[in-house]
């Protein structure tokens, strides 16, 4: 009973639930109302119907008194039956007499059917004798009647007048509630939908509590008011600021666009100038020249960097890459600053880790490259050692690339400020060492990006370690192809250095390809080794000899070990640091006798090992990234698309010696034109050009290529731009590789080289980064 009913109420608006509850009331009203007047009418008709039949029977015993002392039972019978005619209320009656016999009776036709009825026994008595008993049955029907007539009155009233109350309570509920509060909610409604109500105030006769209402909502709509303008105000705000952090995205990239560009001028035409006849201060003045143009150049890049991450406009690319390739480049990059300060620059890469990941491997180059720059930059004896370690979990590696300095070291209190940017440990006024502050901070974003950390532990004047934790999923791709050519397991190697750590890094490389190694930490030692196998009759299949030893230089060393019997013929090789160490007579005095530059890469060792064990003709083998200027083998058909002409002519410049032809279109019609008539080998093609720009030449080049089923030709891109957004959009429409602006001597050679040399061997792919 009471849930539905709660639904009920709950379900309706107020005015049904008014009405509901009242009916309710109602009906308790007239049960209870009802029930009291029955019952007091009930009382009230009793009390007359017995006082009626009280006189009636007394009057009929005082009639009937002779005849029942005589007991004459024909008068009696005569005078019961006209009584029964007479009152019809009397439904039978009898008369008994003193002892108890009935002496006379008559009933009405219906006494044996009434319902209500009540019996009165009354004595007849005469001066105090007792002559026998009436006995009457007198029907109550009339009573009831009246009762229920008076009952179902009463009801209908109390009825009526509910109705008529309640009728005025609604309509009173109406207009002194449920008016105002309708208009009260609507103020509301319109408040909160932040419109303002036209008309606000009450009707005269709402109550003190429903204006105190009305006022409060006006507070509260003035609120909201307010609060929508804010609200507005910083919408507005936010977009214009939107649209100046685009603007300032947009100007340090048309910035760094513009001042590449001239940059280019300046740098490329230093590095021409230097290679022609100078006075030795005209050579100084270029170097400073060409220095000072790089460091701005760094700065730059750097300067444009931290604002795109700031922007979080940085977007980074997950693509298959060889992380030991990676940090052998910036081993190699940065071994000249080192060697220059006669720092050692060492890396362990762990044989056993593997070495294909997928991530952005520019941006993990330029975290290592920014962390051993500095390691190097603020270390001016003693050495820089790089570890690259890893545990595998599942299909990640949890990466830890460690850079160990003994450089001035950083102070404790300082320790958190560098990775913030433009902090430096020595302040702007002392400043002894290059940089902008921000290579770690970019670091560190980078790294966040990556969802990895970089930390430091430091002891002043003792040296700094770094260490770079970074996860990154591994890659199927098989390491191709990385044992040396030549068989070699079960070779017996010798590694002569004085330098515990140097013999460490090899011989774990070499015993990971399954040689045995021996080692020795002087000339001395080596000999010994040596004599040592031979009176084992154990056989050395190869020597690395280091050239720089204390006691000893390697040709010498070399020398005096041709003398040996059991090493007159073993294959040497020569690692040093100086270029060329050995003089081609020098290595014709030793015989089968190769040398490498440190650092020596690990694609570097198995190349000279295969040459050593191969028994090629003695030589240098070095990295092509260190080989000064290489010479291209064959003549090459250069096609360059560039209408700047200060660019035109640096490259020109550039490749005056080289075995280049070449051609020059001013814009990418005329490149496509070119194309079609000369057949380059390769194309340096710039992005910004007028009538065609860079993207749209490639684009029809490489259609008339799959037209003319031509070969594919390699075009570079010339870019000033440093946003990746570029590069994307330079390998969508086909091109293969991008030197940025401004254009490096260096590394313009070994773009022409890469790209000549994969065209001679035919690998149409793109060359991983490997
Ligand atoms: P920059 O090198 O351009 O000054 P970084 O953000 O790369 O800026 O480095 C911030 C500062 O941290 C450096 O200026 C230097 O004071 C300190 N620092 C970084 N690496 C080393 C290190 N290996 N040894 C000593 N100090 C270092």
């Amino acid at each position: 009973m009471i849930a539905p009913l709660r639904t009920l109420l709950q379900s309706k608006g107020i005015l049904s639930q008014i009405v509901v509850s009242m009916s309710l009331a109602a009906l308790l009203v007239v049960v209870a109302v009802g029930g009291v007047a029955r019952r007091y009418e009930v009382e009230r008709v009793s009390e007359q119907l017995s006082e009626q039949a009280n006189l009636t029977v007394s009057l009929l015993s005082g009639l009937m008194l002779e005849a029942i002392i005589v007991e004459d039972v024909p008068v009696l019978e005569t005078g019961l039956v006209e009584a029964i005619t007479r009152y019809p209320k009397i439904l039978s009656i009898h008369i008994e007499n003193g002892e108890g016999e009935v002496i006379a009776e008559a009933a009405n036709s219906s006494a044996d059917e009434a319902e209500g009825y009540v019996m009165y026994r009354r004595p007849v008595e005469f001066e105090g004798f007792v002559f026998g008993t009436m006995v009457v049955q007198w029907s109550t029907e009339e009573g009831r009647e009246i009762v229920l007539d008076k009952v179902r009155q009463t009801i209908t009233w109390t009825v009526l007048a509910v109705i008529a109350m309640s009728l005025l309570m609604l309509y009173l509920v109406y207009r002194l509630a449920l008016n105002p509060l309708q208009i009260v909610h609507a103020r509301m409604s319109n408040a909160v939908a932040g419109a303002k109500t036209a008309h606000s105030s009450l009707p005269w006769y709402s109550s003190r509590e429903f204006q105190a209402l009305n006022v409060s909502v006006g507070v509260l709509e003035d609120s909201f008011a307010e609060r929508d303008e804010r609200e507005q105000a910083l919408e507005r705000a936010r977009e214009q600021a939107e649209i100046a952090s685009r603007a300032k995205s947009e100007f340090l990239a048309n910035m760094s666009h513009e001042i590449r560009t001239p940059m280019n001028g300046v740098i490329g035409m230093a590095e021409v100038l230097r290679e022609t006849k100078l006075t030795p201060d005209q050579e100084m003045y270029t170097d400073t020249i060409v220095k000072s143009g790089n460091a701005l150049l760094t700065i730059i890049n750097d300067i444009l960097n931290f604002s795109k991450i700031e922007a979080g406009k940085l977007e980074l690319t997950q693509a298959t890459f060889n992380l030991r390739t990676v940090v052998e480049d910036v081993v190699m990059l940065l071994a000249p600053k080192a060697a220059e300060k006669w720092v050692q620059l060492t890396l362990r890469y762990d044989p056993d880790l593997v070495e294909f990941y997928d991530g952005d491997a520019g941006r993990i180059r330029q975290i290592i490259t920014n962390v051993v720059g500095n390691a190097v930059k603020f270390t001016s004896q003693g050495s820089v050692h790089i570890d690259v370690t890893g545990t595998l979990r599942g299909e990640e590696m949890d990466l830890r690339i460690s850079v160990v300095d003994t450089g001035i070291g950083i102070p404790a209190e300082k320790l958190d400020r560098i990775f913030h940017a433009f902090e430096q440990v020595d302040g702007a006024a002392t400043r002894s060492f290059e940089g902008t502050g921000l290579g770690l901070a970019i670091s560190t974003r980078l790294l966040q990006l990556m969802k990895g950390r970089i930390h430091v532990t430091s002891s002043e004047g003792k040296g700094s370690v770094f260490t770079i934790d970074i996860t990154l999923p591994t890659s199927d791709r098989a390491p191709v192809a990385f044992l040396p050519e030549q068989p070699v397991a079960g070779l017996h190697a010798l590694i002569v250095d004085d330098l515990e750590l140097n013999r460490r890094i090899l011989g774990e490389r070499l015993r990971s390809w399954g040689l045995r190694v021996t080692e020795a930490a002087s000339a001395m030692e080596a000999m010994l080794h040596l004599d040592e196998m031979r009176d084992a009759t154990d056989t050395c299949d190869l020597l690395f000899l280091d050239f720089n030893m204390p006691d000893c230089d390697g040709y010498e060393l070399a020398l005096r070990i041709r003398g040996l019997p059991n090493a007159a013929r073993v294959p040497i090789i020569v690692i040093s640091s100086v270029d060329p160490a050995l003089s081609q007579s020098m290595l014709a005095d030793i015989g089968s006798c190769h040398q490498v530059l440190k650092p020596v890469r690990a694609d570097q060792l198995r190349v000279v090992i295969s040459q050593a064990l191969g028994g090629e003709a003695s030589g240098n083998s070095r990295d092509r990234s260190d080989a000064g200027s290489p010479k291209l083998g064959k003549r090459i058909k250069l096609l360059m698309a560039e209408d700047n002409r200060t660019n035109q002519v640096v490259v020109t410049r550039m490749l005056k010696n080289e075995n280049v032809d070449i051609t020059i279109a001013a814009n990418g019609q005329e490149a496509v034109e070119m194309y079609l008539r000369d057949e380059p080998d390769l194309i340096l093609m710039d992005m910004m050009m007028p009538v065609m720009d860079g993207l749209e030449a490639t684009e029809e080049i490489r259609r008339l290529e799959s037209e003319g089923d031509q070969p594919h030709v390699p075009i570079i891109a010339l870019t000033a731009n440093a946003l990746q957004s570029h590069e994307e959009a330079c390998l969508e429409v086909g091109m293969d590789d991008f030197l940025s602006k401004p254009i490096r001597k260096q590394a313009l050679l070994e773009t022409l080289h890469k790209w000549y040399d994969v065209r001679a061997d035919a690998a149409p792919a793109r060359q991983v980064e490997a």
